[in-house]
C-alpha cells in the first residue's frame, strides 16, 4: 500500500494503540479493531513452508509465514515442509528436513517443525524419525499426508509411525485418506490402540466437522480447524458438539491465508475462556517446548 495508511499506524499516532493492545481485551474486540491479537497465546498447529524463488507470485517461505504470524498476532506455529511431504527420493526428503530444522534454528522463538513421513519411502522415512526425534533438532511432531501419498490410516508404513508416536508420546498431525463415514471405525481402533499418541485431524475431517461421537470415544484424538471453506456458524456449532478442548487452531498458511483463518475462529461465536483453548491453550498442552508467552 503506498499513500495510505494502516489502520494500527493511524491507531498508534492518535495513543489509541494502548487502548486497542490492552491485556483485558478480548480475543474479538483485538480482531475487529484491526490489531494482532494479543489476548492469549495464538498458536498455529498446522503450517506450511516452501523456499521458492525470491520475487514469486506467491511465496512460501518461512519469513513470509512470521510477516504473516506477526500480523495476526500468532505467536508460534508448527509447519511442515512442502518439499518434504513431496519428496520422491530419500535425498529429497532429508534436503527438506534439514532445512525445516534450519528454519526452526533461526526462529527459535516462533517456529517448531514437523516430520513428513513419506510412507512410498518407508524405511527412509523412519530413519528420518530416528535421526530428528531430539527436540534439538527442532521438531515437534509427526506430518502424514493420507491424500497427496494415496495412503490409507490402516496401510503397514503408517503402522510403523502409530508405534513411533506412542512410545515418544508424540503429536501427529494427520490429513487422512478416508474423508467418509466408513474412516471413522478405523481411526477409533488405531486411537485405543496407540493412547500414547495424539492425533490431530486435518482440516476438520471430514471437512464439515469431527464426529462428535468419535472424539467422546477417543480422548487422544483432536481436530484443527484449517480449511478453504467455512459454513455460516461452523467453528461455534463444533465446539459446542466436540467440546472446546478437542478443538486446535490452525491456517494451512502459507499455502492458505492467515487473516481469514484466524478470523472464523477469533470472531466465532464461542465464549472468551473456551476460544483461547481452541486458539493456544490446547496446542501448548499438546505440543511440548513450544515457547512460552513472554510476558503482557
Ligand atoms: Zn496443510
Amino acid at each position: 500500500m503506498s499513500g495510505g495508511i494502516a489502520r494500527r499506524d493511524l491507531l498508534a499516532a492518535t495513543g489509541l494503540l494502548p487502548l486497542a493492545a490492552n491485556a483485558t481485551a478480548t480475543v474479538e474486540s483485538q480482531i475487529r479493531s484491526g490489531m494482532p491479537v494479543a489476548a492469549c497465546d495464538v498458536i498455529d498447529a498446522h503450517a506450511h513452508v516452501q523456499e521458492v524463488a525470491a520475487g514469486a507470485l506467491w511465496p512460501r517461505g518461512s519469513v513470509e509465514l512470521i510477516e504473516d504470524m506477526d500480523r495476526c498476532g500468532i505467536r508460534a506455529a508448527v509447519f511442515s515442509h512442502l518439499s518434504a511431504i513431496m519428496a520422491s527420493t530419500a535425498a529429497e526428503l532429508r534436503a527438506a528436513h534439514d532445512q525445516s530444522s534450519e528454519i526452526v534454528r533461526r526462529n527459535k522463538a516462533r517456529l517448531r517443525a514437523y516430520i513428513a513421513f513419506q510412507p512410498h519411502l518407508a524405511l527412509d522415512s523412519r530413519k528420518e524419525l530416528d535421526r530428528l526425534l531430539d527436540p534439538e533438532s527442532g521438531f515437534a511432531g509427526i506430518k502424514l499426508h493420507g491424500p497427496i501419498h494415496r495412503y490409507p490410516m490402516n496401510g503397514t508404513a503408517y503402522r510403523e509411525v502409530y508405534r513411533f508416536a506412542h512410545e515418544h508420546s508424540l503429536p501427529v498431525l494427520f490429513h487422512v485418506y478416508e474423508s467418509g463415514a466408513e474412516g471413522v471405525p478405523v481411526l477409533a481402533r488405531i486411537a485405543a490402540e496407540f493412547p500414547n499418541m495424539c492425533v490431530i485431524l486435518a482440516h476438520l475431517w471430514p471437512g464439515s466437522g469431527p464426529p462428535p461421537e468419535l472424539l467422546r470415544a477417543s480422548p487422544n484424538l483432536y481436530a484443527d480447524t484449517c480449511a478453504s471453506s467455512a459454513g455460516r456458524g461452523q467453528i461455534a456449532s463444533i465446539v459446542r458438539n466436540c467440546g472446546a478442548e478437542r478443538i486446535v487452531f490452525a491456517t494451512d498458511a502459507t499455502y492458505l491465508n492467515t487473516g481469514g483463518q484466524l478470523a472464523k475462529v477469533g470472531l466465532a461465536d464461542v465464549a472468551e475462556e473456551r476460544k483461547r483453548l481452541v486458539l493456544g491453550g490446547n496446542a501448548l498442552r499438546i505440543f511440548r517446548g513450544l515457547p512460552a508467552r513472554a510476558s503482557l
